[in-house]
């Protein structure tokens, strides 16, 4: 059993909290990704689990082995936690090949030949890198060079796997194409894993479930799509794909639904009931951009919701769809569709479903 619980962990660099008493508990074989703003204490938690810091109060323990206790002071030294890290720089060793690369840590386990040779072909495999085991690192692209720092990870069958922004080096088209291996692997490998990134999509694609960390703490802890969907707030509404913020008051409940009207205009947007809401209330909603169709004035209404009279303001060409900048009441709204509309008055429909209440007017900036 290869269960995280990392319970009070707390870190600081002198007057700087940077992991600011989290709890976090990692289910054996689950593929959980630290995701936040740079700064946020994502690495800094992964070291602590690492050893690679001493942690100023807390605990971390893996199945049974306590790694960090700030009440008895016990510390487990990084060579005796069995972690396998991969961080960014991969730094293969220059002068080795790719299986020699891998063999060593296998080497300096005191691991036998045939045995460690077995084991080397193993995790040459399991990350597609066999047909290059006789290359040097300089022969190999970044995302194989990449593929060849795991493999030297998982070649020592490490009881967690912790990963630092593995994939950053790797231009875009190739990050893509890793991301897909990467799922994979961590898929057949089944070992817990915990992974840094600040790279949302990455994130989404990748996890069991994804902490989004805010200044050392925890701001939600759920699975991608209750992230995507359900954000508690207005800061992780605009981490995890982009948000458009509007503000308001709320103006009452009729039958199921409250009604809030928008700053700056005679707009009123309806919307679900939310518990916690009430009449009077300023509010902050959060549209996601996808989800709102622009319509040309006076045409009807494509179904449920609210219709918002708006302006364009400016509009881009992006090849496989227009990006528009749209003024609802006194805010500008960004808004990316297949339709081409001219600039000018139009309405936005917003469907059901589509835009979140928050209490309070803390929209992060646009
Ligand atoms: P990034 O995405 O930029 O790597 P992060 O979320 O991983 O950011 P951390 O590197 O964990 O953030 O840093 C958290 C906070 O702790 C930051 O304010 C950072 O400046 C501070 N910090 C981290 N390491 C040190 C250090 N060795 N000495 C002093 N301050 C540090």
């Amino acid at each position: 059993m290869a269960e995280v619980r990392i319970q009070g962990l707390l870190k600081k660099f002198g007057s700087v909290v940077a992991v600011d008493h989290i709890d976090l508990t990692i289910a054996d074989g689950e593929f959980l990704t630290l995701l936040g703003p740079s700064g946020c204490g994502k690495s800094t938690t992964l070291a602590a689990v690492a050893g690679l810091d001493r942690p100023d109060g807390g605990s971390i323990r893996v199945g049974e082995t306590v790694f960090y206790d700030s009440a008895t002071g016990a510390f487990l030294p990084p060579e005796r936690r069995n972690c396998g890290l991969v961080f960014q720089s991969y730094a293969l060793w220059p002068h080795m090949t790719v299986a020699e690369n891998c063999a060593y840590p296998l080497k300096l386990r005191r691991m036998r030949g045939a045995e460690r040779a077995q084991r080397v072909d193993e995790a040459l495999a399991l990350v597609e890198m066999q047909p290059y085991a006789a290359r040097y690192p300089h022969q190999l692209s970044g995302g194989q060079q990449q593929r060849v720092a795991l493999a030297r990870t998982l070649v020592y069958r490490p009881t967690i796997l912790l990963l630092d922004e593995p994939l950053s080096n790797l231009d875009a088209k190739l990050r893509e194409r890793a991301r897909t291996w990467l799922a994979q692997i961590t898929k057949k490998v089944g070992l817990t894993t915990i992974y840094v990134t600040h790279d949302q999509i990455e994130a989404l694609a990748l996890s069991d479930r994804i902490a989004v960390m805010r200044e050392g703490r925890i701001a939600q802890l759920d699975t991608p799509r209750v992230i995507y969907e359900q954000p508690s707030d207005p800061f992780v509404a605009d981490f995890i794909g982009s948000s458009n913020f509007l503000k308001g008051t709320a103006e009452g409940v009729t039958g199921d639904a409250l009604s809030i009207r928008l700053d700056g205009g005679n707009n009123v947007i309806q919307l679900g009931l939310r518990p916690g809401i009430t009449s009077g209330q300023r509010v902050t909603i959060a549209i996601r951009p996808e989800r709102i169709a622009v319509l040309a004035t006076g045409e009807p209404s494509p179904g449920d919701g609210s219709l918002l009279d708006a302006n364009i303001v400016e509009r881009s060409y992006l090849g496989s769809r227009w990006m528009y900048h749209l003024e609802v009441g006194a805010t500008l709204l960004r808004v990316e569709t297949a339709r081409e509309l001219p600039v000018g008055r139009v309405q936005v429909h917003v469907p059901p479903g589509a835009a979140l209440v928050f209490a309070g007017e803390e929209a992060p900036e646009a």
